[in-house]
Protein backbone atom coordinates (compact mmCIF):
# COMPACT_ATOMS: atom_id res chain seq x y z
CA UNK A 1 0.00 0.00 0.00
CA UNK A 2 2.69 2.41 0.74
CA UNK A 3 5.89 3.15 -0.55
CA UNK A 4 8.88 0.32 0.21
CA UNK A 5 11.15 2.08 0.31
CA UNK A 6 9.56 4.96 2.51
CA UNK A 7 8.33 2.50 4.68
CA UNK A 8 11.92 1.18 5.63
CA UNK A 9 13.35 4.78 6.74
CA UNK A 10 13.94 4.98 10.16
CA UNK A 11 13.12 8.51 11.98
CA UNK A 12 15.66 10.33 13.35
CA UNK A 13 16.97 8.53 16.54
CA UNK A 14 18.52 12.00 17.38
CA UNK A 15 15.62 13.81 16.71
CA UNK A 16 13.04 11.24 18.59
CA UNK A 17 14.84 10.94 21.37
CA UNK A 18 14.97 15.02 21.46
CA UNK A 19 11.71 15.01 21.28
CA UNK A 20 10.77 11.96 24.24
CA UNK A 21 13.01 14.18 26.94
CA UNK A 22 11.19 17.19 25.85
CA UNK A 23 7.92 15.48 26.39
CA UNK A 24 9.16 13.94 30.00
CA UNK A 25 10.11 17.26 30.96
CA UNK A 26 7.08 18.90 30.40
CA UNK A 27 5.26 15.98 32.07
CA UNK A 28 7.18 17.66 35.17
CA UNK A 29 10.02 14.81 35.44
CA UNK A 30 13.64 16.65 35.93
CA UNK A 31 15.38 15.67 32.56
CA UNK A 32 18.73 16.17 31.87
CA UNK A 33 18.73 16.13 27.83
CA UNK A 34 22.37 15.47 26.55
CA UNK A 35 20.69 13.90 23.65
CA UNK A 36 20.72 16.55 20.66
CA UNK A 37 23.29 18.76 18.90
CA UNK A 38 21.88 21.78 19.37
CA UNK A 39 23.98 25.05 21.03
CA UNK A 40 22.24 26.02 23.96
CA UNK A 41 23.04 29.95 22.86
CA UNK A 42 20.55 31.92 21.86
CA UNK A 43 20.83 33.27 18.31
CA UNK A 44 23.16 36.31 18.67
CA UNK A 45 20.82 39.51 18.39
CA UNK A 46 22.43 41.01 15.63
CA UNK A 47 20.97 37.93 13.38
CA UNK A 48 17.42 38.56 15.03
CA UNK A 49 17.72 42.45 14.10
CA UNK A 50 18.68 41.52 10.90
CA UNK A 51 15.73 38.95 10.05
CA UNK A 52 12.74 42.10 10.96
CA UNK A 53 15.33 43.88 8.69
CA UNK A 54 14.83 41.10 5.64
CA UNK A 55 10.79 41.16 6.67
CA UNK A 56 10.63 45.50 6.81
CA UNK A 57 12.58 44.78 3.08
CA UNK A 58 9.97 42.79 2.00
CA UNK A 59 11.94 39.61 1.75
CA UNK A 60 9.07 37.76 2.65
CA UNK A 61 8.42 36.52 -0.99
CA UNK A 62 9.61 33.59 -3.16
CA UNK A 63 13.21 33.69 -3.68
CA UNK A 64 15.10 31.89 -6.44
CA UNK A 65 15.47 28.53 -5.76
CA UNK A 66 19.08 28.56 -5.68
CA UNK A 67 18.77 31.87 -2.80
CA UNK A 68 19.25 35.12 -2.56
CA UNK A 69 21.91 37.07 -3.97
CA UNK A 70 23.00 38.86 -0.97
CA UNK A 71 23.46 35.83 0.93
CA UNK A 72 25.31 33.66 -2.11
CA UNK A 73 27.96 37.00 -2.07
CA UNK A 74 28.35 36.61 1.33
CA UNK A 75 29.16 32.87 1.15
CA UNK A 76 31.54 33.39 -1.68
CA UNK A 77 33.36 35.85 0.87
CA UNK A 78 32.84 33.29 3.82
CA UNK A 79 34.51 29.95 1.50
CA UNK A 80 37.36 32.20 0.07
CA UNK A 81 38.46 33.51 3.86
CA UNK A 82 37.72 30.54 5.79
CA UNK A 83 37.71 27.37 3.23
CA UNK A 84 40.21 28.79 1.14
CA UNK A 85 37.72 27.55 -1.72
CA UNK A 86 37.60 29.86 -4.56
CA UNK A 87 33.76 29.36 -6.10
CA UNK A 88 31.46 32.12 -7.38
CA UNK A 89 27.44 32.32 -7.10
CA UNK A 90 26.51 30.00 -9.41
CA UNK A 91 28.03 27.36 -8.01
CA UNK A 92 26.41 27.52 -4.35
CA UNK A 93 22.63 26.01 -3.12
CA UNK A 94 20.97 27.22 -0.45
CA UNK A 95 18.66 24.86 1.41
CA UNK A 96 16.38 24.19 4.17
CA UNK A 97 19.35 23.59 6.53
CA UNK A 98 22.64 21.48 5.79
CA UNK A 99 19.94 17.94 6.13
CA UNK A 100 18.44 19.22 2.73
CA UNK A 101 21.80 20.07 1.19
CA UNK A 102 22.75 16.20 2.13
CA UNK A 103 19.53 14.76 0.32
CA UNK A 104 19.53 17.12 -2.73
CA UNK A 105 23.18 15.88 -3.26
CA UNK A 106 22.28 11.77 -2.74
CA UNK A 107 19.24 12.35 -4.69
CA UNK A 108 21.04 13.72 -7.85
CA UNK A 109 24.11 11.45 -7.70
CA UNK A 110 23.09 7.98 -6.28
CA UNK A 111 20.98 5.81 -9.16
CA UNK A 112 19.32 2.16 -7.83
CA UNK A 113 22.08 -0.03 -6.40
CA UNK A 114 24.95 2.39 -6.73
CA UNK A 115 26.91 2.07 -4.18
CA UNK A 116 27.50 4.93 -1.13
CA UNK A 117 30.32 4.06 1.22
CA UNK A 118 29.65 5.78 4.82
CA UNK A 119 32.74 5.42 7.25
CA UNK A 120 31.16 4.17 10.81
CA UNK A 121 30.61 5.98 13.35
CA UNK A 122 28.16 7.90 10.76
CA UNK A 123 25.67 10.62 11.53
CA UNK A 124 21.80 8.60 11.39
CA UNK A 125 20.45 10.44 8.71
CA UNK A 126 23.24 9.53 5.20
CA UNK A 127 21.91 5.94 5.50
CA UNK A 128 18.27 6.91 5.53
CA UNK A 129 18.40 9.08 2.21
CA UNK A 130 20.71 6.95 0.39
CA UNK A 131 17.94 4.04 0.61
CA UNK A 132 14.88 6.57 -0.08
CA UNK A 133 17.44 7.35 -3.50
CA UNK A 134 17.79 3.70 -3.95
CA UNK A 135 21.45 3.06 -3.28
CA UNK A 136 22.80 1.06 -1.03
CA UNK A 137 24.48 1.89 1.82
CA UNK A 138 28.27 0.34 2.06
CA UNK A 139 29.24 0.72 5.75
CA UNK A 140 32.71 0.97 6.91
CA UNK A 141 34.30 0.13 10.09
CA UNK A 142 36.79 2.34 11.41
CA UNK A 143 38.72 2.11 14.66
CA UNK A 144 38.79 3.71 17.61
CA UNK A 145 43.18 2.91 17.53
CA UNK A 146 42.63 5.39 14.28
CA UNK A 147 40.76 7.73 15.72
CA UNK A 148 37.72 6.75 14.35
CA UNK A 149 39.19 8.26 10.96
CA UNK A 150 38.93 6.08 7.47
CA UNK A 151 41.91 5.12 5.48
CA UNK A 152 42.27 5.05 2.02
CA UNK A 153 43.17 1.20 2.98
CA UNK A 154 39.74 0.38 4.01
CA UNK A 155 39.17 2.76 1.08
CA UNK A 156 40.19 0.08 -1.45
CA UNK A 157 38.85 -2.66 0.61
CA UNK A 158 35.48 -1.88 -0.14
CA UNK A 159 35.95 -0.46 -3.55
CA UNK A 160 33.43 -2.40 -6.14
CA UNK A 161 32.49 -1.24 -9.56
CA UNK A 162 29.25 0.05 -8.09
CA UNK A 163 31.10 2.18 -5.77
CA UNK A 164 30.09 6.27 -6.46
CA UNK A 165 30.02 8.33 -3.45
CA UNK A 166 32.21 8.50 -0.30
CA UNK A 167 30.47 10.75 2.93
CA UNK A 168 33.15 12.36 4.63
CA UNK A 169 31.64 13.78 7.56
CA UNK A 170 34.80 15.96 9.20
CA UNK A 171 34.38 17.27 11.78
CA UNK A 172 32.71 14.04 12.67
CA UNK A 173 29.38 13.61 14.85
CA UNK A 174 29.24 11.03 16.45
CA UNK A 175 33.20 10.54 17.58
CA UNK A 176 34.40 14.33 17.35
CA UNK A 177 37.36 13.17 15.17
CA UNK A 178 38.75 15.69 12.67
CA UNK A 179 41.17 14.59 9.74
CA UNK A 180 44.34 16.20 9.39
CA UNK A 181 45.76 18.17 5.74
CA UNK A 182 47.64 15.10 4.81
CA UNK A 183 44.65 12.29 5.60
CA UNK A 184 42.36 14.77 3.51
CA UNK A 185 45.18 14.84 0.66
CA UNK A 186 45.21 11.14 0.48
CA UNK A 187 41.44 10.26 0.34
CA UNK A 188 40.71 13.30 -1.99
CA UNK A 189 43.08 11.72 -4.27
CA UNK A 190 41.99 8.03 -3.81
CA UNK A 191 38.40 9.70 -4.30
CA UNK A 192 39.59 11.34 -7.81
CA UNK A 193 41.85 7.75 -8.87
CA UNK A 194 38.71 5.98 -8.52
CA UNK A 195 36.31 8.37 -9.91
CA UNK A 196 34.15 8.74 -6.42
CA UNK A 197 32.41 11.47 -5.93
CA UNK A 198 33.14 13.25 -1.94
CA UNK A 199 30.26 14.45 -0.31
CA UNK A 200 31.61 16.50 2.17
CA UNK A 201 29.62 17.28 5.18
CA UNK A 202 31.65 19.93 7.16
CA UNK A 203 28.42 21.55 9.29
CA UNK A 204 31.12 21.57 12.14
CA UNK A 205 33.70 23.38 10.31
CA UNK A 206 33.68 26.06 12.62
CA UNK A 207 34.46 23.79 15.69
CA UNK A 208 37.79 22.56 15.86
CA UNK A 209 39.22 22.83 19.09
CA UNK A 210 43.36 21.22 18.61
CA UNK A 211 43.79 21.99 14.64
CA UNK A 212 42.36 24.32 11.73
CA UNK A 213 39.58 22.95 10.07
CA UNK A 214 40.61 22.07 6.24
CA UNK A 215 38.32 21.92 3.65
CA UNK A 216 38.83 18.72 1.66
CA UNK A 217 38.09 20.91 -2.01
CA UNK A 218 40.39 22.95 -1.63
CA UNK A 219 43.61 20.24 -2.14
CA UNK A 220 43.42 20.08 -5.60
CA UNK A 221 41.51 21.24 -8.57
CA UNK A 222 40.84 17.68 -9.57
CA UNK A 223 39.62 17.16 -5.67
CA UNK A 224 37.09 20.52 -5.64
CA UNK A 225 35.90 18.91 -9.19
CA UNK A 226 34.56 15.49 -7.88
CA UNK A 227 33.41 17.22 -4.32
CA UNK A 228 30.28 18.52 -2.87
CA UNK A 229 30.98 20.55 0.31
CA UNK A 230 27.78 21.13 2.34
CA UNK A 231 27.63 23.55 5.60
CA UNK A 232 25.02 25.79 7.08
CA UNK A 233 24.32 28.29 9.86
CA UNK A 234 22.67 25.56 12.89
CA UNK A 235 25.84 25.34 14.62
CA UNK A 236 27.92 27.80 14.26
CA UNK A 237 25.58 30.71 15.10
CA UNK A 238 23.00 28.75 16.71
CA UNK A 239 20.30 28.64 14.40
CA UNK A 240 18.69 25.22 14.19
CA UNK A 241 15.78 26.12 14.01
CA UNK A 242 15.93 28.39 11.34
CA UNK A 243 16.70 25.63 9.08
CA UNK A 244 19.32 27.59 6.56
CA UNK A 245 22.15 25.30 4.75
CA UNK A 246 23.80 25.73 1.67
CA UNK A 247 26.54 23.68 -0.58
CA UNK A 248 28.93 24.00 -3.54
CA UNK A 249 30.09 21.90 -5.55
CA UNK A 250 30.43 22.53 -9.59
CA UNK A 251 27.80 23.76 -11.68
CA UNK A 252 26.59 20.90 -13.47
CA UNK A 253 25.45 19.18 -9.89
CA UNK A 254 24.14 22.63 -8.74
CA UNK A 255 21.72 22.66 -11.65
CA UNK A 256 20.56 19.19 -10.91
CA UNK A 257 20.17 19.75 -6.99
CA UNK A 258 18.48 22.97 -8.18
CA UNK A 259 15.86 21.14 -10.04
CA UNK A 260 15.01 18.46 -7.28
CA UNK A 261 14.50 21.62 -4.70
CA UNK A 262 12.26 23.75 -7.10
CA UNK A 263 10.10 20.85 -7.01
CA UNK A 264 10.15 19.88 -3.10
CA UNK A 265 10.56 22.71 -1.05
CA UNK A 266 11.25 25.67 -3.39
CA UNK A 267 13.55 27.90 -1.79
CA UNK A 268 14.43 28.39 1.77
CA UNK A 269 12.70 30.55 3.98
CA UNK A 270 13.43 33.79 2.55
CA UNK A 271 13.73 35.65 6.59
CA UNK A 272 16.05 33.02 7.33
CA UNK A 273 18.22 34.04 4.25
CA UNK A 274 18.03 37.56 5.08
CA UNK A 275 19.19 37.10 8.64
CA UNK A 276 21.78 34.68 7.18
CA UNK A 277 22.94 37.63 4.81
CA UNK A 278 23.77 39.78 7.79
CA UNK A 279 25.02 36.91 10.17
CA UNK A 280 27.65 36.90 7.28
CA UNK A 281 28.15 40.15 6.79
CA UNK A 282 28.17 41.99 10.04
CA UNK A 283 30.22 38.88 11.75
CA UNK A 284 33.30 40.95 11.99
CA UNK A 285 31.34 43.71 13.97
CA UNK A 286 28.85 41.75 16.23
CA UNK A 287 29.75 37.74 16.72
CA UNK A 288 32.72 36.70 17.79
CA UNK A 289 32.97 32.93 16.93
CA UNK A 290 36.24 32.25 19.23
CA UNK A 291 33.65 32.90 22.42
CA UNK A 292 31.46 30.24 21.38
CA UNK A 293 34.45 28.16 20.44
CA UNK A 294 36.19 28.85 23.47
CA UNK A 295 33.00 27.79 25.56
CA UNK A 296 32.25 24.56 23.76
CA UNK A 297 36.35 23.71 24.66
CA UNK A 298 35.74 24.42 28.26
CA UNK A 299 33.07 21.92 28.48
CA UNK A 300 35.09 19.38 26.28
CA UNK A 301 38.07 19.90 28.95
CA UNK A 302 36.01 19.75 31.88
CA UNK A 303 33.63 16.49 30.55
CA UNK A 304 36.38 15.10 29.43
CA UNK A 305 38.56 15.61 32.52
CA UNK A 306 35.76 14.38 34.84
CA UNK A 307 35.11 11.29 32.88
CA UNK A 308 38.94 10.21 33.01
CA UNK A 309 38.78 10.80 36.58
CA UNK A 310 36.10 9.30 38.25
CA UNK A 311 35.11 6.29 35.29
CA UNK A 312 36.48 3.65 34.14
CA UNK A 313 34.76 4.02 31.07
CA UNK A 314 37.02 4.51 27.97
CA UNK A 315 36.16 7.52 25.63
CA UNK A 316 37.22 9.04 21.87
CA UNK A 317 38.75 12.16 23.00
CA UNK A 318 36.55 14.53 20.54
CA UNK A 319 38.96 16.92 18.99
CA UNK A 320 35.63 18.70 16.85
CA UNK A 321 32.14 19.00 16.99
CA UNK A 322 30.17 18.80 20.30
CA UNK A 323 30.01 15.15 21.19
CA UNK A 324 31.49 12.58 23.34
CA UNK A 325 31.40 9.29 22.19
CA UNK A 326 31.38 6.85 25.20
CA UNK A 327 32.75 3.04 25.20
CA UNK A 328 29.81 1.23 27.45
CA UNK A 329 30.41 -2.49 26.31
CA UNK A 330 32.19 -2.83 29.61
CA UNK A 331 28.31 -2.18 31.01
CA UNK A 332 26.81 -4.94 28.84
CA UNK A 333 25.85 -8.06 30.02
CA UNK A 334 25.68 -6.80 33.05
CA UNK A 335 22.35 -6.37 35.11
CA UNK A 336 20.72 -3.75 37.01
CA UNK A 337 17.12 -3.79 38.76
CA UNK A 338 16.88 -7.10 37.43
CA UNK A 339 17.42 -6.17 33.90
CA UNK A 340 19.87 -7.06 31.82
CA UNK A 341 21.95 -4.86 30.08
CA UNK A 342 22.03 -6.07 26.25
CA UNK A 343 22.36 -3.61 24.18
CA UNK A 344 23.25 0.30 24.22
CA UNK A 345 19.69 0.70 23.45
CA UNK A 346 19.18 -1.12 26.72
CA UNK A 347 21.78 1.29 28.46
CA UNK A 348 20.46 4.40 27.11
CA UNK A 349 16.60 3.44 28.19
CA UNK A 350 18.04 2.49 32.00
CA UNK A 351 19.76 6.09 31.72
CA UNK A 352 16.05 7.45 31.02
CA UNK A 353 14.40 5.43 33.08
CA UNK A 354 16.26 5.15 36.44
CA UNK A 355 18.36 7.94 36.47
CA UNK A 356 16.36 10.72 34.43
CA UNK A 357 19.46 11.35 31.98
CA UNK A 358 18.49 11.35 28.19
CA UNK A 359 21.71 10.30 25.63
CA UNK A 360 21.77 8.61 22.21
CA UNK A 361 22.56 4.76 22.19
CA UNK A 362 25.95 4.29 19.62
CA UNK A 363 23.67 1.86 17.50
CA UNK A 364 21.87 4.71 16.10
CA UNK A 365 25.28 5.85 15.06
CA UNK A 366 26.05 2.16 13.67
CA UNK A 367 28.12 1.26 17.05
CA UNK A 368 26.34 -0.65 20.29
CA UNK A 369 29.34 0.01 22.19
CA UNK A 370 29.16 3.18 22.42
CA UNK A 371 26.75 5.97 23.61
CA UNK A 372 27.05 10.03 22.58
CA UNK A 373 26.40 12.78 24.60
CA UNK A 374 26.23 16.33 23.66
CA UNK A 375 27.90 19.25 25.28
CA UNK A 376 26.63 21.57 23.24
CA UNK A 377 24.31 21.77 26.68
CA UNK A 378 24.70 23.99 30.13
CA UNK A 379 27.97 23.14 31.59
CA UNK A 380 26.36 22.14 34.77
CA UNK A 381 23.71 20.19 33.39
CA UNK A 382 26.30 17.83 31.31
CA UNK A 383 28.60 17.00 34.38
CA UNK A 384 25.42 16.18 36.47
CA UNK A 385 24.62 14.02 33.82
CA UNK A 386 27.93 12.35 33.21
CA UNK A 387 27.82 11.65 37.25
CA UNK A 388 24.33 10.16 36.49
CA UNK A 389 26.37 7.61 34.04
CA UNK A 390 29.16 7.08 36.82
CA UNK A 391 26.54 6.41 38.52
CA UNK A 392 24.99 3.68 36.51
CA UNK A 393 28.62 2.03 35.51
CA UNK A 394 28.45 1.74 39.74
CA UNK A 395 25.39 0.23 40.31
CA UNK A 396 25.52 -2.27 37.59
CA UNK A 397 26.37 -5.93 38.76
N1 LIG B 1 25.22 16.87 9.24
C1 LIG B 1 25.52 16.51 10.48
C2 LIG B 1 26.73 15.66 10.72
C3 LIG B 1 24.71 16.89 11.56
O1 LIG B 1 25.02 16.53 12.80
C4 LIG B 1 23.56 17.66 11.30
C5 LIG B 1 22.63 17.98 12.42
N2 LIG B 1 22.55 19.28 12.68
C6 LIG B 1 23.30 18.04 9.97
C7 LIG B 1 24.13 17.62 8.96
C8 LIG B 1 22.09 18.86 9.59
O2 LIG B 1 22.14 20.16 10.04
P1 LIG B 1 21.02 21.25 9.69
O3 LIG B 1 20.45 21.69 10.99
O4 LIG B 1 21.74 22.37 8.99
O5 LIG B 1 20.03 20.59 8.80
N1 LIG C 1 22.52 16.74 14.03
C1 LIG C 1 22.06 16.90 15.36
C2 LIG C 1 22.34 15.64 16.17
O1 LIG C 1 22.98 14.73 15.70
C3 LIG C 1 20.61 17.32 15.36
C4 LIG C 1 19.58 16.24 15.19
C5 LIG C 1 19.32 15.83 13.79
O2 LIG C 1 19.25 16.69 12.91
O3 LIG C 1 19.20 14.61 13.58
O4 LIG C 1 21.95 15.58 17.30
Amino acid sequence: MYNIKAIEVKPSITLELSSKAKKLKSEGKEIIDLTVGEPNFKTPDYIIKGAFEGIEKGFTKYTPTSGILELKAEIVKKLKSFNKLDYDISNILISTGAKQCLFNAIYSIVNEDDEVIIPSPYWVSYTEMVRLAGGKSIIVETSKKNDFKIRTKDLDENLTNKSKVLILNNPNNPTGSVYTKSELVEIGNWAVRNNIIIIADEIYERLTYDNEHVSIASLSEEIKNKTITISGFSKTYAMTGWRLGYCVANKDIIKIMNAIQSHTTACANSIAQYAGYVALRDESKYYDTKNMIDEFNKRRKKSVDYISKNSNLNINFPKGAFYIFINISPLKGKSISGKILNSSIDISETLLEEFNLAVVPGIGFGNDDYIRISYAADEKLIIDGIKRIIQLEKSVQ
